[in-house]
C-alpha cells in the first residue's frame, strides 16, 4: 500500500520493534528476519526502545535491499532531536532514515513546543535536506492534540492507536488523514497487549485499505499467525463479529484509552500512565519497568485523595479511584515479587 504523500510503498502489516527490547540480540534478529523472509517491509523502532534499533540494524546489516525504516525520539528540543537522530542512524547501520517521527505529541505544551518555529521540528527539517531523513511523522495518544497535528499540514504520516476496542480513529480521524493525503500508522493494533483474539483484531483493521499496522513481536511465531489472518479473506463471520461486539462490551469498561480528558489531577498522578502499567508490565523488561515512569506514576497514585474530579471529566465514565487503588495494589504485591528474586540471585 501507499503511505500517503510519502509514496513510500509498504506492506499492510509492519513490524512494531518495542517488544525486541525484552529478548536476546539472537532472539530479536531472529524475529526481524522471520518478518522479512514473509514479505514484510516496514519496521518501525524508537529511540528509547533501548536495544531495539541496535538489533534491527545487526538484523539487517548484511542485506543489500533494507526495509523501510522508522523510528522516533521524544525529544522535543533541537539539540535532543540531533542527538538522538545521530545514534538512530548509527544503531540502525544506515545512512539515512526513511521515516523519522517526533513520538507522543499528546498534549498541548508538546504540540506547541514541536510546532513553534524556533522548535525540534527545525532539526529534523535540516535533517531532511541534509538527506538524513526522507520523511518527517508525528505520533499521538489524543486525539485532539491528533487533530491539530493533521491540520497543522506540517508532517507525512500521523501514528495513533486503533483497535477494535480504540476505535474513534476510524470516523474522526482517517477521513482528516485521508483529505491531507498523509500516512495512517495504527499503533497497539493488539490494545497493547489487551486483545490475545489474532484473527478478529487483524480482520477489523485489514479492512482499513489505508492503514499499516504495526504489532509488536517478540516471536516468529506471532508475526506468522498474524500472516495467516492477512492471506486468508478479512471479512468477519458472523461469529467473530459477535464475539468482536462481546469483547468490546467487556473490555470497553475497563479499557484506558490514554486521552487523558480525565486531566489534570488535583495531585498530579499521570492516570492514563498508571492505566497502562499492566500492558506495559507485559512488554519491558522487569528492571526498566520497576525504576521508569511506572514507578514513578504509582508512587504518585498511592496519595490519590479521591476527589473524583477525574471521574467526572473521563468520556467512559470509569471509576478511576478504583482502578487506581487496584492498579497500585497489584503494583506493589509485583515488586515485591520482583525485589525478592533480585534477593534471591544475590545469596
Ligand atoms: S480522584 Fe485521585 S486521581 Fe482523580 S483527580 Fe482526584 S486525586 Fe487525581
Ligand atoms: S481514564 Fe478515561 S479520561 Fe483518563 S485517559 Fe483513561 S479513558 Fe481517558
Amino acid at each position: 500500500m501507499r503511505l500517503g504523500k510519502t509514496e513510500l510503498m509498504v506492506t499492510r502489516l509492519g513490524l512494531g520493534g518495542l517488544p525486541l527490547q525484552r529478548v536476546s540480540e539472537e532472539e530479536a534478529i531472529a524475529v526481524v528476519n522471520r518478518c522479512l523472509e514473509l514479505g514484510i517491509n516496514f519496521i518501525d523502532t524508537a529511540n528509547f526502545y533501548t536495544t531495539s534499533e541496535e538489533y534491527i540494524g545487526k538484523a539487517i546489516a548484511k542485506r543489500a535491499e533494507k526495509p523501510i525504516l522508522a523510528t522516533k525520539t521524544t525529544s522535543c528540543t533541537q539539540e535532543g532531536v540531533a542527538e538522538h537522530l545521530k545514534l538512530s542512524l548509527k544503531r540502525l547501520g544506515v545512512n539515512h532514515i526513511d521515516l523519522y517521527q517526533l513520538h507522543s505529541i499528546s498534549d498541548a505544551d508538546a504540540l506547541n513546543q514541536i510546532l513553534d518555529p524556533e522548535g525540534p521540528l527545525v532539526t529534523v527539517l535540516e535533517a531532511k535536506k541534509a538527506g538524513l531523513v526522507k520523511h518527517i511523522g508525528v505520533s499521538s495518544h489524543s486525539m485532539d492534540i491528533a487533530k491539530e497535528l493533521v491540520k497543522s499540514n506540517r508532517f507525512d504520516t500521523i501514528m495513533f492507536p486503533f483497535n477494535f476496542i480504540t476505535c474513534e480513529a476510524a470516523d474522526e480521524l482517517l477521513p482528516m488523514v485521508k483529505e491531507q493525503d498523509m500516512g495512517f500508522i495504527a499503533m497497539k493494533p493488539l490494545a497493547g497487549g489487551m486483545l490475545d483474539n489474532i484473527t478478529i483484531a487483524f480482520k477489523y483493521l485489514f479492512q482499513f485499505p489505508d492503514v499499516v499496522s504495526i504489532p509488536g513481536i517478540e516471536k516468529p511465531g506471532e508475526i506468522e499467525e498474524i500472516v495467516q489472518v492477512l492471506k486468508a479473506p478479512h471479512l468477519m463471520t458472523e461469529p467473530e463479529r459477535r464475539e468482536m461486539q462481546r469483547l468490546r462490551k467487556e473490555l470497553g469498561t475497563q479499557f484506558c484509552r490514554r486521552c487523558d480528558y480525565c486531566q489534570p489531577c488535583t495531585t498530579g498522578i499521570p492516570i492514563s500512565i498508571v492505566m497502562y502499567a499492566r500492558s506495559a508490565y507485559k512488554r519491558l523488561p522487569a528492571g526498566r519497568f520497576f525504576s521508569g515512569i511506572y514507578d514513578d506514576a504509582i508512587e504518585k497514585a498511592v496519595n490519590c485523595t479521591q476527589c473524583g474530579d477525574c471521574e467526572e471529566r473521563c468520556p467512559y465514565h470509569f471509576p478511576i479511584r478504583e482502578m487506581l487503588a487496584e492498579l497500585v495494589s497489584w503494583y506493589q504485591e509485583e515488586k515485591r515479587k520482583y525485589q525478592e528474586q533480585l534477593a534471591s540471585k544475590r545469596v
